[in-house]
């Protein structure tokens, strides 16, 4: 048996057991479904159930990979796509580790040129990023390989924390409205389920877009910043005009934080002058009270304008949230469905409530197959856990692993089953 044949038959008895549950999503049967077959690795779309019983039999009959429904709700689900009738979708976000650099991922990402002749391989940093053309061969094609680690995620899900920080602050919404997923593989899934949201079209969506990344932001009032005629055109401070809510209040409260808890180094780093340097760090305690708290940005001699600019700036860089643009503005977009298989893991995507971000462990939660071990052959990968059992650092090695262990290291192409070997 190859070793994908038997991830295959792991998938199929997930599938096949009595006891598995579809969660539906909400407005079920107007989504349209879709499924990257697992044998034929073919994506079959454009699938309307009229029951989760129905879409039930068609996972056990077709096993797939990966299974994904539409944001959209639909009055056709299976017509083509201008006759479906599209009647609204959710504001879905998706946070994920290969669009965002991470340290860890010099260390466990890697590409190789496929040219037989070469594979020459090189490290990434994070993000899904190869280099154009192989350095050594010129090639154009590479084989990559990623790894989801403790810190990846942890990267993840701090962009999720200030994007549901936004989500409920800044714009409203109630914590029923907001599902968080586990997307069971680097990342988090955001699904915002509420009436207002259902109807904004691309352009709506992409507005909502700019506020979570900050982009267009103004870092401070223009209108305070023109002189009246006459008098010297010297920027003030007093242009700064912070208010308590939106991203005032968050740039407010961010240069606080920054301020209090930063070195030397910090503030050398974000560009301030030696001067501004001594100055601030001198006289933190008044910056603090005197121009942030009291908004009398311009009270502390030798702390001007591009001081505060810079601060300002870097402090925005911090609290934006990283996510996937494409995904939130696109109003047809398909997205993985809760409660299925990954095709690149073998873990669940999963909902747990908002509350839990913190304490909601995927390493522990997602894990689908609890039964059994496999012996395999792991070229290599780094140390891992799954429910609390801790795994590798593996370098060409024949070990006997969990049935999740070998899925997870078979699918992300680290390991073999050690009977295809022989
Ligand atoms: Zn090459
Ligand atoms: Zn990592």
């Amino acid at each position: 048996m190859s070793s994908r044949e038997w991830v295959y038959e792991k998938f199929s008895a997930f599938y096949k057991d009595p006891s598995y549950k579809f969660p539906p999503p909400t407005a079920f049967s107007q989504r349209e479904y879709a499924f990257l077959l697992f044998k034929e690795r073919a994506m079959v779309r454009h699938k309307g159930f009229a029951s989760p019983t129905a879409l039930r039999s068609t996972l056990r009959g077709r096993i797939p990979s990966d299974v994904y429904h539409s944001c959209a709700y639909y009055e056709n689900p299976e017509a083509e796509m201008d006759k479906k009738g599209w009647q609204g979708a959710d504001l879905v976000f998706d946070i994920d580790a290969d669009h965002i650099p991470t340290s860890c991922g010099k260390i466990h990402d890697e590409w190789k040129c496929t040219n037989p002749d070469c594979k020459v391989s090189g490290g990434m940093d994070g993000r899904d990023i190869t280099p154009e053309v192989c350095p050594a061969c010129g090639g154009v094609k590479f084989e990559v390989k990623t790894w989801a680690c403790e810190e990846c995620i942890d990267t993840t899900r701090g962009e999720t924390r200030k994007l549901l920080d936004m989500l409920q602050n800044d714009f409203g919404f109630a914590e029923h409205e907001l599902h968080t997923y586990f997307s069971g593989h680097r990342g988090y899934h955001i699904h915002v389920e509420n009436q207002a949201v259902q109807s904004l079209d691309t352009m709506a969506r992409k507005e909502i877009v700019d506020y979570v990344c900050g982009i267009g932001l103004e870092l401070f009032d223009k209108k305070r910043k023109k002189k009246p005629k006459g008098k010297k055109s010297k920027t003030s401070s007093r242009a700064f005009s912070l208010g308590d809510y939106g991203w005032n209040r968050r740039l407010k409260i961010g240069m606080s934080k920054f301020i209090a808890e930063s070195t030397k180094d910090d503030l050398r780093e974000i560009g301030i002058s030696k001067r501004g340097v001594d100055v601030l760090y001198k006289s933190k305690d008044a910056v603090l009270h005197r121009c942030i708290e009291e908004e009398r940005w311009d009270t502390v001699k030798g702390v001007g304008f591009e001081t505060w600019m810079r601060i300002a700036e870097h402090v925005k860089n911090r609290e934006i949230s990283q996510i996937d643009t494409v995904v939130t503005t696109d109003v047809h977009r398909l997205i993985r469905a809760n409660g299925t298989l990954h095709g690149k893991t073998g873990l669940l995507k999963i909902e747990f409530p908002v509350k839990q971000l913190d304490t909601f462990d995927p390493f522990e939660e997602a894990v689908a197959f609890k039964k059994g071990t496999a012996q395999i052959v792991v070229s290599n990968a780094p140390q891992f856990s799954l429910r609390g059992e801790t795994f590798g650092p593996y370098k060409n090695q024949t070990v006997t692993v969990s049935t999740a262990a070998a899925v997870l290291l078979i699918l992300k192409g680290r390991a073999k089953l050690a009977e295809e070997q022989h």
